[in-house]
């Protein structure tokens, strides 16, 4: 029997059929146990990318660049090619994804289908906003071209369309131009909450790039104490320093989780106290964009009963009191999170009909599963966001209930019109059958 899992490592769901697509066979068998869906890297935390039953389509083999235009920087590749591959080729000739996840390893089609964002959402809008075309296979055997503003609707079901309208084989995305491949980089430490909100406003006025880590342990007048960080692209440089890679890798499954509240606090206050550099410093971009990959298989700290990871947007006017309680709730269960990232989106309504990126403040956080104990904090936490008229982001959930789901993207029912009949997620299952 085959497993597949996602990067939190839970769910684990076991289909009848693992199938996967390469170029010279991109038909999908029609004897394919159903429903069908696509399979990206795993790079989601939950069941997006799973099914139960059926069949999941794995995508990985579609990884070819069709055509790359330097002039203009129009690429259009297969939807299996991950965001690093696609930076491999571009970034040399001085082009940059304008929208990009914490991981480079996320797919073309992945990024699409949750309509993913970066710490430029304030400036530039989610990925789906620079996706100029798109091809989508469905199970009838037809396939759909469709461009934003097309008027059919494929493109506003497909972009954010968590892999329930068909297969999308290629994207063709418009990139940003860029100098070299560094960013020029500032942080600098808050005490609380407080100042992260008049900080944060300020640097959004005149840094394309900002995100906060924030100390989830903290209490009283340091509560939400952290780190912003802002950064923009680096201007033409005479000289720049020499960058080499290098990655660690978690060996083994842990057991236990390596999380837990000694190693948190310890961890916290040594991530507080490190050296920021207000007068700023050159970056290069794989760090700067993609810290955790370079720590293979990182996941694994949480031991074999994985994570959840929450991530919750809040609207502008409720942010300050609906994030200073997620935090007290939090502390009050006991619990912290290592992960735990703040940062405000922008106005830039986002293309797709379930797209999670709206105006206002997103946080995230990771916590081990300790089963009841955790669900229960979420369930906590579910309150204050449903009562904030906030939603949870479906590329990071495994558990939200329903009703969250359904007054968090209203357009959902409009939305299932356009779900292609052979395909479904133990995700869909859960929050709209
Ligand atoms: C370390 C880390 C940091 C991250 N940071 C961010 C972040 O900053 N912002 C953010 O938005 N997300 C972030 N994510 C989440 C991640 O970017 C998304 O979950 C992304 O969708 C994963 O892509 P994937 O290719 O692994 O897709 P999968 O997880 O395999 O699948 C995701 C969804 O895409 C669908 N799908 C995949 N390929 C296709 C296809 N060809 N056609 C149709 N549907 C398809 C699947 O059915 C599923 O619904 C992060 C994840 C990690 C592990």
């Amino acid at each position: 029997m085959s497993y597949a899992g996602s990067w939190n490592r839970l769910p684990r769901v076991s289909p009848e059929a693992i199938h996967s697509l390469f170029q010279r066979n991109l038909g999908v068998p029609e004897h394919l146990p159903k429903p069908l869906l696509a399979y990206g890297n795993g790079r989601s935390y939950g069941d997006v990318c799973l099914t139960e039953s059926g069949t999941l389509l794995m995508t990985r083999g579609l990884d070819r660049f069709i055509e790359f235009d330097p002039q203009n920087g129009v690429v259009r590749c297969e939807a299996g090619i991950t965001l690093g591959e696609i930076l491999a080729l571009t970034v040399p000739q001085g082009w940059f994804l304008p929208s990009t996840p914490g991981t480079r390893f996320a797919t073309l089609g992945g990024a699409v289908a949750n309509d993913v964002h970066g710490k430029n959402h304030h400036s530039h809008g989610s990925f789906g906003h620079h996706v100029l075309a798109l091809e989508l296979w469905r199970s009838d055997g037809s396939s759909i071209e469709c461009r934003p503003n097309d008027g059919t609707g494929w493109f506003a079901s497909t972009v954010g369309g968590l892999g329930l309208t068909g297969l999308i084989r290629w994207v063709e995305l418009q990139l940003m131009p860029i100098k070299n491949p560094w960013m020029w980089v500032e942080t600098r430490r808050f005490n609380n909450l407080d100042e992260f909100w008049t900080l944060n406003r300020q640097a959004e006025t005149s840094w394309p790039y900002t995100v906060a880590w924030i100390d989830c342990l903290s209490k009283g007048n340091a509560q939400g104490r952290g780190i912003l960080m802002t950064g923009r692209h680096a201007a033409t440089q005479t000289e720049l320093p020499t960058f080499k890679y290098s990655s660690k890798r978690i060996p083994v499954d842990l057991p236990f989780s390596l999380v837990n509240r000694l190693t948190l606090r310890t961890f916290n206050s040594i991530y507080y106290r490190q050296s920021v550099k207000p007068q700023g410093a050159l970056t290069h971009y794989v760090p700067y964009f993609y810290p955790l990959d370079s720590i293979r298989d990182w996941n694994r700290i949480y031991g074999r009963q994985g994570f959840y990871q929450y991530q919750c947007v809040i609207p502008p006017n409720e942010s300050e009191g609906a994030i200073a309680s997620l935090l007290n709730t939090i502390a009050k269960h006991g619990e912290g999170s290592f992960l735990a990232v703040l940062k405000t989106f922008g106005n830039k309504p986002s293309l797709g009909m379930l797209s999670f990126p709206r105006p206002g403040t997103t946080l995230a956080l990771d916590f081990p599963n300790r089963g009841e104990r955790t669900l229960r904090l979420l369930t906590e936490l579910d309150f204050i966001v449903a009562e904030a008229g906030g939603t949870l982001y479906p590329a990071k959930d495994a558990r939200m209930p329903a009703s969250l789901f359904q007054s968090g993207f209203p357009q959902w029912e409009d939305f299932s019109k356009y779900v292609d009949p052979s395909f479904s997620s133990r995700f869909w299952q859960r929050v709209a059958l």
